[in-house]
């Protein structure tokens, strides 16, 4: 039966309304956006507001990490990888030629879920929906990552469907997550000491602050570290402040070899380093004091015109407790006060050694 003219024209309405209210929804969602100034809240935002937003079953996020940096980012805010499967990584585009049409790279995959295409995309253990849009995110003309949409309905995303706004929302996702890394890059840049490529006093002052508050939060013990090379004076006076740079670049390295990526060390100072080891027991801080010192004592940096250098170093740990500190505000700065302690003791008594203040204390207890 042809519809009257009424009907087809209160059906056109009801579209027509259809269509804003989506438009208001996309156009929130795409301004709250356009806010979120860190990648953990931009990945929230991305996989976890937009299911309840767009009333989907399943969201998930894979992003193309060739170079382990989202990745980095992420950690160093952080971000617990492991406690968000539904965000994944690739170091390749994976499978992506199947899923997006190399003619068009912008257009959305949608339709009925194809576990052979889309199950990469949809792990078992989160989630296998019925029909999927798949949102290609672009950066400069390349594929940066794929944000997948996943509904129990089986007729919620088919081919046909309009996809203006899926696309529109691809786009601004993509440039968000570029922005972003590159507001990262910057911040990493003014936290970073460029010498040694570990980080600066900056970053360490503000994380021993974040470490401070867990260990009362958490009832959980942190360590630190105080690392000071030995006699590196006359290092600079016998073979140049050259040679005395690559030393310094080298042992930050030994150092970060012997550290786990949890683990927060700085260059605190012209020769100095810091080393903040979370959920540590005291004794094994030691353990990794001593590794760092035997190594260091063990390298050799050759410098350009093939001279050898060897060096030492001398390190103090300390530790805080939480029931051994009543001042919260200056529980940081009595760390590091302790660590600096210790390692002045490890100067005064010879030098290349670890020096621990309150170790006995902590095994006792
Ligand atoms: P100690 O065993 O008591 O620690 O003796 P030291 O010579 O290591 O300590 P001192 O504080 O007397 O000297 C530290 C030296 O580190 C002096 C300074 O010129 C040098 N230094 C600081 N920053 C840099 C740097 O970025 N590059 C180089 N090459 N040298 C640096
Ligand atoms: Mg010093
Ligand atoms: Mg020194």
């Amino acid at each position: 039966m042809r519809k009257s003219y009424e009907q087809q024209l209160g059906s056109l309405i009801w579209n027509a309304r259809q269509n804003e209210e989506k438009l208001q929804k996309f156009q929130c969602y795409e301004m709250q956006l356009l806010e979120m100034n860190t990648l953990p809240d931009l990945v929230n935002q991305v996989v976890y507001e937009s299911k309840s937003t767009f009333q989907l079953d399943v969201v998930t996020l894979m992003l193309l990490d060739p170079d382990y940096e989202f990745r980095r980012f992420l950690k160093t805010e952080g971000f617990i990888l492991e406690d968000h499967p539904a965000l994944m990584f690739s170091e390749s585009p994976p499978g992506f030629n199947s899923v997006y049409s190399a003619k068009d790279l912008t257009k959305p995959n949608m339709g009925v879920f194809n576990a052979k295409i889309h199950g990469r995309y949809f792990p078992v253990k989160l989630y296998t929906p019925q029909s999927v849009a798949m949102l290609p995110l672009i950066r400069y003309g390349c594929l940066i990552g794929s944000l997948n949409f996943g509904s129990a309905k089986v007729r919620r995303f088919y081919s046909e469907l309009g996809s203006d706004f899926l696309k529109h929302l691809g786009a601004v996702v993509g440039i968000c997550f570029e922005n972003t890394l590159n507001h990262e890059r910057v911040r990493c840049m003014g936290l970073t000491d460029t010498l040694t490529g570990v980080n600066n006093r900056r970053f360490f002052d503000q994380r021993l602050d974040e470490e401070v508050k867990r260990v009362f939060r958490n009832n959980e013990p942190l360590t630190c570290l105080f690392l000071d090379i030995d006699f590196f004076k006359k290092i600079n006076d016998t073979y140049g402040h050259q040679a005395g740079d690559i030393v310094l670049a080298e042992v930050a390295d030994v150092i970060s070899i012997q550290l786990r990526q949890n683990d927060v060390l700085a260059r605190y100072g012209g020769e100095e380093f810091t080393a903040l080891l979370s959920h540590t027991k005291i004794d094994v801080a030691v353990e990794v004091a001593e590794r760092i010192r035997e190594n260091v004592e063990k390298m050799v940096v050759t410098t350009d015109d093939g001279t050898e250098i060897r060096i030492t170093i001398s390190i103090g740990v300390g530790s805080l407790f939480p029931d051994n500190c009543d001042d919260h505000e200056k529980a940081g700065q009595l760390l590091i006060e302790t660590a600096d302690k210790a390692v002045y003791q490890a100067k005064e008594t010879g030098r290349n050694k670890v020096v621990c203040i309150g170790c006995q204390s902590a095994k006792d207890s």
